[in-house]
C-alpha cells in the first residue's frame, strides 16, 4: 500500500509526535496489517522509523493502560488503532472541531456520513425511542433525566411521560427545534458550566453519541459527578468487537470517522466503567427498528455513490440486528 504509507508520512508529524513514542513499546515495526509483527529497534534512523511505524503507544482512555495501539487501517483520512489490552478503537483525526461539525447538514442529508434525514423520520424515531423508554424504566421507573446529545429531542418527548426532562445538544439548530416544541435542553458541551446549571440526575442517556466525544472518559468522569447515587448512565454505541465490525473492517457501517472518534468493545467498555466507579448492570445488542430510507441511505454510502436525499420510505422502517451495536447500563453504587 505505497499510497497510504506516503500519506502517513505526510502527515505524520503532527500526529505522532516524541511524547507518543517516547514509551519502549512504540519501537515497534509493524510493516502490513496482518503480517507478523518484526520487532526491530530503529531509533538510530528516526526517520525511516517515523515513516514506517504504524503501532503506537497510548495510555488508553478505557482500560487506563499505557500499551501497544495496533495500526489497522486508515479510513477518511484518519488511522484507526485498536488498544491491544482491552479492544478499544481510536480514531486520529488532525485538528477536527466538533463544533463546527454538528451543524444542521449533519441531520438532513446534506453530508454523506450524517443522517439521511433526521426530522422526517420522527415517527419511527419516536416509537424506537418509546422502547428505549420501556427498557430504561426497567431500571429506574421514574425521576430526573439527561440526554446529551438529545438531536432534535426525539427521545426526551417519549422519556418525559415518565421522566422530569432535560437536555444537550451541540447543534444549534437541533437545540433551537427542542425548546420550541417545549423541551428544556441547552446548547453546548457537556462541560462543568453547562451541568452545574442543571444540578444532578437520576438517569443519564447518551445514545449513540459517546463515539463522537473528543474525551468520553472525561465526558463521562463528569457526569458520574452530576449522577445521584444509585443512578444509571444508558449508553447505546457500536461494538468494536463483534463479528461484523471485524469482517467488514475499514467498510464497516458504524466506521466514519472524524464523525466516530471512538471505537468500544464489550471489554473496553467494563474497563471505562470500573475505573470510573461504575458498575456494569446490563449489556446487549438489541434490536432496532430502521427507517428504511435511513438504510437505503448508508448501503447506497457504501457502494461508493453520493446518497441523494430520499423522498420516499421515511414513513417505513425494518427491524433490524446486526449484533455490532450494544446498549450499556452502567449503575453508580449507592452510598
Ligand atoms: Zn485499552
Amino acid at each position: 500500500m505505497p499510497e497510504e504509507r506516503t500519506q502517513h508520512s505526510e502527515h505524520s508529524k503532527g500526529r505522532t509526535g516524541p511524547e507518543d513514542l517516547r514509551g519502549s513499546v512504540a519501537t515497534f515495526d509493524r510493516v502490513e496489517e496482518g503480517a507478523t509483527a518484526i520487532a526491530t529497534l530503529s531509533t538510530k534512523n528516526h526517520e525511516v522509523f517515523e515513516s514506517r511505524v504504524r503501532d503506537r503507544s497510548h495510555v488508553c482512555l478505557a482500560c487506563g493502560q499505557a500499551s501497544v495501539h495496533r495500526f489497522l487501517y486508515r479510513k477518511n483520512g484518519c488511522d484507526i488503532l485498536r488498544c491491544e489490552q482491552c479492544g478499544l478503537g481510536r480514531a486520529e483525526t488532525m485538528g477536527f472541531d466538533p463544533e463546527s461539525y454538528y451543524t444542521s447538514d449533519y441531520f438532513s442529508g446534506e453530508r454523506p456520513d450524517g443522517y439521511a434525514d433526521y426530522i422526517g423520520t420522527e415517527n419511527i424515531l419516536r416509537r424506537e425511542f418509546a422502547g428505549t423508554v420501556e427498557f430504561i424504566r426497567k431500571f429506574r421507573a421514574s425521576g430526573r433525566l439527561l440526554d446529551v446529545g438529545c438531536a432534535y429531542g426525539f427521545f426526551l418527548q417519549e422519556a418525559k411521560r415518565f421522566f422530569d426532562v432535560s437536555g444537550i445538544e451541540l447543534a444549534e439548530d437541533a437545540a433551537e427545534h427542542c425548546r420550541r416544541s417545549g423541551l428544556n435542553v441547552f446548547t453546548g458541551q457537556a462541560d462543568e458550566t453547562l451541568l452545574g446549571r442543571l444540578g444532578t440526575t437520576d438517569v443519564i442517556v447518551l445514545l449513540d453519541a459517546i463515539e463522537h466525544l473528543p474525551s468520553p472518559r472525561d465526558t463521562i468522569a463528569l457526569l458520574v459527578n452530576h449522577l445521584d447515587p444509585g443512578g444509571i448512565i444508558v449508553i447505546t454505541t457500536g461494538d468494536f468487537g463483534s463479528l461484523y465490525s471485524r469482517v467488514a473492517g475499514a467498510h464497516w457501517r458504524l466506521m466514519t470517522p472524524p464523525q466516530h472518534l471512538w471505537f468500544f468493545s464489550q471489554a473496553s467498555m467494563q474497563a471505562m466503567a470500573t475505573s470510573l466507579g461504575l458498575e456494569v448492570e446490563h449489556l446487549d445488542h438489541p434490536w432496532k427498528v430502521v427507517p428504511l430510507s435511513l438504510i437505503s441511505f448508508q448501503l447506497t454510502r457504501m457502494s461508493g455513490l453520493r446518497p441523494k436525499r430520499i423522498a420516499i420510505s421515511n414513513r417505513l422502517g425494518l427491524p433490524v440486528n446486526l449484533f455490532d451495536a450494544m446498549r450499556v447500563v452502567l449503575r453508580k453504587p449507592s452510598r
